[in-house]
This record gives C-alpha cells, sequence and structure tokens, in this order.
C-alpha cells in the first residue's frame, strides 16, 4: 500500500504531457458516481414484481432466481444458496406493554419512545389489499410447518486478503399483502446496485465484500441466525489448503440494510375536512405520518449498545457517518445505540455490527413513523423521488464506506 501510494504520487509528479495533465482522482468519488437514482429506482420496481416476496411461497423463491440472475448479469458471478431448515413458529400473543419511562414506554432494542405516535400493526388480511392483481399475485399463503429455505450471497474476493471480509445484507422477504417496495426492496435494490459496482471491470478491493439477501427476516431473523451457525466456525479457514481460496472469510464488519426511503417526521394530528383534529373513541387525538419527505430527513446507522461487539460496532457506524459526510449528496447520517430487530443481530455479539435504515427502528419506526410499514400500502407508487433519494444517499454513504474500508481502486 505506502508502495503504491508512492508510486501513484511519483506518476503524478512526472505528469508533463496531456495525456497526464488530470489530477489523480479519488477511487471513492469514482464508485459513488456509478450510484443512479433512476437505476435504483429501477431494481426496486423490478422487486415489486414479485409482490410482496413472503417467505415460502412460490413468489418468493422466484424473487431469489431473479436476484440471482441480476447478480450474475452485473459480473458478481460466484452466486451461492444458504440452506436451512425452517419451521413455522407459533402465532404469538399480544406485545407486552413495556414499563414507562420519563419521556414515555420503553422502545424496542432499548430507548424511550418519545411524543406523539401513531398506530402500528402487521397487515394479516389478504383482502385488504384493494389492487386485485396484486392480491391474486400475493394469494399463496405461507406453508405450515418444517420446510427448506435459502439466502443468497456472492462476493467480491480481495485481491490481497481473501481471508477477511465485509459483509453488506438487506431481507428479500416481505410481508404484509402490498409490495414490500420500502421493506425491503429498497434494501435489497441497494446491495444489488453496490454488487454491481464492485463488480465492474477495472475496480480492485484489498479486502473480501460478501453481498448477502437474507431470507426470513420477517419471520424472527431466521436466514442470519441459520448463516451465523453454519459458517461462524469456518471464518479464515483456507480451504482447499494452499488454494488461496477462503470460502468463509473474516468478519470485519456487517453492514444491514432494512427501510431506507420513507423519513417525514414525527406523526401530526390528523384532522377532518373543516381543519379540527380527528379525535378517536377515547377522545384522543389521532395521528398520522406528515405526507411528504421532510427536508431534515436523515440516514440512521445504528449499533447495540448491549452487544459483545459494541465498542468495534460503534466505530464501523461513525465509519459510514464519516463517508456520508464526504461523499453523501442530499441527506445526512445520524447514529444511534439501539440497533434491533434486523438481520445485523445474529452477528453483534461476535462480529462488528450496524444497520442502515430511514429512521430509529426502536423509537421512531416504532412509534408509528412510518404508515406503510407492514402494510398493503408498501407500493412502489406510495413514494416519490424526494423517498427514493434517501435510499439512494444510504447507498451512497454504504458505497463510500464499504470502498474505504476494503481499499478500493479503480484502473482508468
Ligand atoms: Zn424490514
Amino acid at each position: 500500500m505506502p508502495f503504491k501510494n508512492a508510486l501513484a504520487a511519483l506518476l503524478v509528479a512526472c505528469c508533463g504531457g496531456l495525456a497526464c495533465a488530470q489530477p489523480a482522482t479519488d477511487p471513492v468519488a469514482t464508485l459513488v458516481d456509478h450510484l443512479d437514482l433512476e437505476k435504483y429506482k429501477a431494481t426496486i420496481k423490478g422487486l415489486t414484481r414479485f409482490g410482496d416476496r413472503r417467505q415460502g411461497t412460490e413468489r418468493n423463491r422466484q424473487a431469489l432466481d431473479w436476484i440471482e440472475a441480476q447478480l450474475k448479469s452485473y459480473g458478481c458471478s460466484n452466486t451461492e444458496r444458504l440452506r436451512y431448515e425452517f419451521t413455522e413458529p407459533a402465532k404469538r400473543g399480544p406485545v407486552q406493554l413495556q414499563p414507562r419511562r420519563a419521556g414515555g414506554p420503553a422502545a424496542q432494542g432499548g430507548g424511550t419512545l418519545f411524543g406523539r405516535r401513531a398506530p402500528i400493526g402487521v397487515n394479516t388480511d389478504p383482502m385488504a389489499q384493494p389492487d386485485e392483481r396484486l392480491r391474486a399475485l400475493n394469494a399463496e399463503q405461507t406453508p405450515l410447518g418444517t420446510g427448506t429455505r435459502e439466502s443468497l450471497y456472492c462476493t467480491k474476493v480481495g485481491a490481497t486478503r481473501p481471508d477477511e471480509m465485509l459483509i453488506v445484507s438487506a431481507h428479500m422477504d416481505g410481508i404484509g399483502f402490498g409490495e414490500a417496495a420500502n421493506d425491503d426492496s429498497s434494501g435489497t435494490a441497494l446491495v444489488m446496485e453496490l454488487a454491481r459496482i464492485f463488480s465492474m471491470p477495472g475496480v480492485t478491493t484489498e479486502r473480501s465484500v460478501r453481498f448477502i439477501l437474507w431470507n426470513n427476516e420477517e419471520t424472527g431473523l431466521n436466514g442470519a441466525y441459520a448463516y451465523v451457525a453454519q459458517r461462524k466456525d469456518l471464518q479464515g479457514i483456507e480451504s482447499p489448503k494452499g488454494s488461496g481460496r477462503y470460502p468463509e472469510p473474516k468478519w470485519l464488519g456487517v453492514i444491514q440494510h432494512d427501510m431506507l426511503l420513507f423519513d417525514h417526521g414525527m406523526p401530526v394530528p390528523k384532522l377532518d375536512e373543516a381543519g379540527k383534529p380527528v379525535l378517536d373513541a377515547k377522545g384522543q387525538p389521532v395521528y398520522v405520518a406528515p405526507k411528504e419527505q421532510r427536508a431534515e430527513a436523515d440516514v440512521n446507522i445504528e449499533f447495540q449498545v448491549n452487544s459483545k461487539q459494541a465498542d468495534a460496532s460503534a466505530k464501523l457506524a461513525w465509519a459510514l457517518r464519516a463517508a456520508n459526510e464526504t461523499y453523501a449528496t442530499d441527506y445526512p447520517a445520524a447514529v444511534g445505540n439501539r440497533m434491533t430487530n434486523t438481520d445485523s443481530t445474529p452477528f453483534m455479539d461476535v462480529a462488528p455490527a450496524v444497520s442502515v435504515r430511514e429512521n430509529e427502528r426502536g423509537m421512531q419506526i416504532g412509534a408509528g413513523w412510518n404508515p406503510n410499514w407492514h402494510q398493503p400500502t408498501d407500493l412502489y407508487s406510495s413514494y416519490s423521488d424526494k423517498d427514493f433519494l434517501l435510499g439512494l444517499n444510504a447507498a451512497q454513504t454504504t458505497l463510500a464506506a464499504v470502498a474505504q474500508l476494503v481499499g478500493a481502486q479503480v484502473k482508468r
């Protein structure tokens, strides 16, 4: 690396002719420039062709096949499937009321629910989808009992340290009888876009990057738990010996992506046609999400303060924040300490792990900031370009941080 830098400096210093007139370019900026709003939107749209992609259904398997074909077409051709057995869990009872704190009840993952809240829940009624085409697409129910499921990944192999990798991931299954456009096409499309860009001709990395699309996130992170259980002890082992191949490089960090589009802010009072606040049956005001992406929208990077790798995870989170400051074009990033309910959770005691979202999962999404969450309204058509742009800025943030951390270079 120092030798390379010295060489680059030498080349710049010696350049006199026209061919060398351009200043040395920043490879991270070059890679970030390959992100494009229309391409990102098109990938999200492509995923919504498979409805809500609910685990265990044909539409879920077709989505996996489509994602794999896309990855191969980008040049991330060493795709692999992680197989595991999944048992449909017994239906859970209602969520327990959390103890009250100064600001309000405790949020999932720790933290506190401050301020106004809107209702949350999971739609389990197929008939709640008014669009008949989509209702038909999502008609197959998830099977009961035990069955084999698959997650999918491909790997950019590091040129000098193939025994170490960053994991860049999202979940490809959805729920709610919509199109799962935000949750989690937005995250899946981000991972696919990064796989495309890191696989471009002329791009090299010192360390490896694995792009993983988890299945069964919505049923309890089962795909990610299966990966950790099956592959944790294979880390850093060369196989076959002397081959220079590492089927499971050491986990330097996990960056998980989930719900990246919608940050309209805290719910506001719902008004009737006369402009008066709407009240519920108990006479309390009803709150709804604002219609537009707020100007203060941000990308939320979270680690879990109550995990064994908390310090290293916080460091990874701040690396993403710094990358956002340098390379994101429209929206800033914030760091939080309450990562929860996402596929980086199974990793958080064994490797640095963060999640990237539109809002903090516990205290904001958990307070009803996203009205489309797990609902039939999670449709491509529910989001504006200002929403999609937040997802693109999350992609800029992760891409830039990963490029720096794995030592990416671009050959001109
Ligand atoms: Zn999700």
